[in-house]
């Protein structure tokens, strides 16, 4: 009986170290031979502790779940959208407890769960439920390893947390499910909603504990202490804690996990603010639904569920096909969304989207919301048939792997695409511009290649309706200061399949000019670090077609002239991770960023925790904003000029 209380008491810890600290101190060969040996041990002696692991296995699929009812009320937490509304929130906490300290939170997107000990040790699981009733979830929470069997608190405790499948367990899962599971939350709730523990354990979801709802004894706990308790007993809490002294802090706070969020490995839909200190949320109290001492500030949803109505095939710029959803309008992250993207003939296939059915869509990096999968067919739905010729041209279609391609290189939208992208910001950066310029052109001045731009003249422009001569000078004048360009940008904009930006960067690098890149072998690209076997075939390929080059060497004929920046380590922005916002008057946003990089900085998109500079030109937005929020160094442009070595003296 005490090598059984013993081998209990070190598999526990073992278990504690690896499923809640991340830091195993033991093999899994070593956990599983003493865990074996109790195993024999409990056959042999028909006991089985109260706290054993060999309790975690949950048991046979139950027939139905039982009703329990919480010993104090679950409740949830009224919600702010609005920057206002949790403005009201801190006005109607400080008149009746003046200012007091908030502990701000990650909300996580999952299944609400109440945990029951008696006598220190694990009892009962059951769901929120409508906060008076849940459900007794016991067999399927025992598969889960982030909380104790048994606790040094001998009262009766029940705790609070969220049941969770982290992102990246999601996606292993789905790589061999038969059913893919489209989204986290409810890939939570069905786990552990299931009737079979053993489904449960399949889908390996966790709970992150946050609160302690109910204690028989003791003193009754700030947020902070609350969740410092819960760390001590052994149970899974996330690091991020937040406490802030004013509201201005708390909404930092947000600031900070509106873009941490989407680095970390759980779903989260906003921020718990809550009034730290017992004493002023026992004044605050409660009103019939919710605590008056805390709220759950949301961010913009990012998913939605809508109905295709049409598919289109888009063609791109590589003569590549992509169908393109036209869905029934819905809101989404505070736009309106009409359109939503899926990949090719096999994403189609895979997710088995048709149109007429009902689809999940989610807000991406894109502007174009994509499709993760069909929620349900109607009796309406169709299947998606490919095309089996080209929509604009009607030459017939080819399909390679799960892509089509239109073969004719004539094929109108596939040159406009091919502009647009030469033209792009951060490839040739032509000013004003646009895939519809592009279309004007091809379709009036018979426009067929990149180089074909800078061989047209005023006199056929300013023929050209809707172009007067202001709109004529500036298209020349972008066209003229575009042709000194650095080399990466340049080899974007020749628009090689696969070729990036990541790659264009690390070819100029390697390679440093077009005729190297040209005559560069297979074996050359395929040893380079970001470059697979595929690009490097495309990129062979690309400069072997007598047409482009042909085209490469009528660029060079029109004075188009790359040209390698020289880097400089240590130079003015050396480790600066900058963010340019707002509108400089003395050079293109592109060019400060390459000024920028060629003296040693990094340019970012966004402002997040790593940004160390923002440069702030005219009417500056957002971006400034949120910067003052995270206290990054801001200049304005005379500064960075300075800082470039350009300002008058
Ligand atoms: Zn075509």
């Amino acid at each position: 009986m005490d090598r059984m209380r013993e081998l209990v008491d070190l598999l526990n810890r073992y278990g504690h170290e690896y499923y809640v600290l991340d830091a195993p101190t033991v093999s899994d060969r070593e956990y599983d031979a003493l865990y074996d040996e109790l195993r024999a041990l409990e056959r042999e002696s028909g006991v089985v502790l109260p706290d054993s692991p060999t309790r975690r296995v949950g048991g046979e699929p139950i027939k139905a779940f039982a009703r329990h009812e919480h010993i104090a009320r679950l409740y949830s937490l009224d919600k702010a959208v609005t920057e206002d509304e949790l403005d009201a929130f801190f006005t109607r906490v400080e008149k009746t407890v003046g200012q007091v300290p908030y502990t701000v939170e990650y909300k996580f997107d999952g299944l609400t769960m109440c945990l029951t000990y008696e006598n220190g040790v694990f009892v009962r699981a059951t769901t929120r439920g409508n906060g008076a009733v849940g459900e007794d979830v016991t067999a399927q929470v025992l598969t889960i390893k982030s909380y104790p069997l048994s606790i040094s608190y001998k009262g009766t405790l029940e705790v609070k947390g969220e049941a969770v499948i982290r992102l990246s367990v999601l996606e292993e899962y789905n790589k061999t499910a038969a059913e893919p599971l489209k989204n986290a939350r409810n890939a939570a709730a069905g786990a552990i909603r299931n009737l079979d523990p053993a489904v449960t354990a399949a889908r390996r979801p966790e709970i992150l504990f946050y609160d302690v709802n109910y204690m028989s004894e003791g003193a009754l706990f700030s947020q902070r202490e609350a969740v410092e308790f819960l760390r001590r007993e052994g149970f899974r809490t996330f690091p991020f804690l937040r406490l802030c002294a004013t509201p201005e802090e708390v909404k930092a706070a947000i600031d900070e996990i509106e873009i941490e969020r989407k680095r970390i490995d759980v779903l989260t839909d906003g921020a718990v603010v809550k009034v730290d200190p017992f004493s002023a949320r026992d004044e605050l109290g409660f009103t019939d639904k919710f605590p008056r001492w805390a709220i759950a500030y949301k961010f913009e949803a990012e998913e939605a569920v809508t109905t295709v109505r049409k598919v289109v095939w888009q063609v791109g710029r590589t003569g590549k096909l992509t169908p393109l959803a036209l869905v029934e309008p819905v809101e989404l992250a505070g736009a309106t969304v009409r359109k939503a993207t899926l990949n090719n003939l096999g994403d189609i296939r895979r997710k088995d989207v048709r149109v007429g059915s009902r689809v999940l869509i989610r807000r991406s990096n894109e502007v174009i919301p994509e499709i993760l999968g069909a929620v349900e067919h109607t009796g309406k739905s169709m299947e998606i048939a490919p095309p089996a010729a080209c929509p604009y041209c009607g030459a017939p279609v080819k399909e390679e792997g799960a892509n089509l391609f239109c073969p004719n290189r004539a094929c109108e939208p596939r040159i406009a695409a091919q502009l647009a992208n030469f033209a792009r910001k951060d490839a040739m950066d032509i000013e004003g511009f646009s895939e519809a310029t592009a279309t004007q052109l091809i379709r009036t001045l018979g426009v067929r290649h990149c180089s074909d731009l800078y061989f047209l003249d005023a006199e056929q422009l300013s023929s050209l309706e809707g172009w007067g001569e202001k709109k004529t000078q500036n298209l020349l004048a972008a066209l003229e200061r575009s042709k000194t360009v650095p080399l990466e940008r340049f080899l974007l904009a020749l628009g090689i399949g696969g070729v990036g930006k990541v790659a264009s960067r690390d070819l100029a690098q390697r390679f440093l000019s077009v005729e190297a890149l040209a005559a560069a072998t297979e074996e050359q690209l395929v040893g380079m670090e970001n470059i697979g076997e595929k690009t490097a075939t495309d990129i062979r390929a690309w400069f072997s077609d007598p047409e482009n080059a042909a085209e490469v060497a009528r660029l060079f004929e029109a004075g188009v002239r790359p040209f390698m920046p020289q880097r400089q380590a240590a130079g003015a922005f050396a480790g600066e991770s900058v963010v340019l916002t707002g509108t400089l008057s003395s050079m293109p946003r592109s060019r400060a960023q390459q000024e920028i990089e060629a003296r040693g900085g990094t340019c970012q998109s966004a402002v997040t925790s790593k940004t160390t500079l923002v440069v702030a030109g005219e009417a500056a937005g957002s971006k400034l904003a949120k910067a003052q929020k995270l206290g990054v160094k801001i200049v304005g442009e005379e500064e960075f000029l300075r800082m470039l070595g350009q300002a008058d003296a």
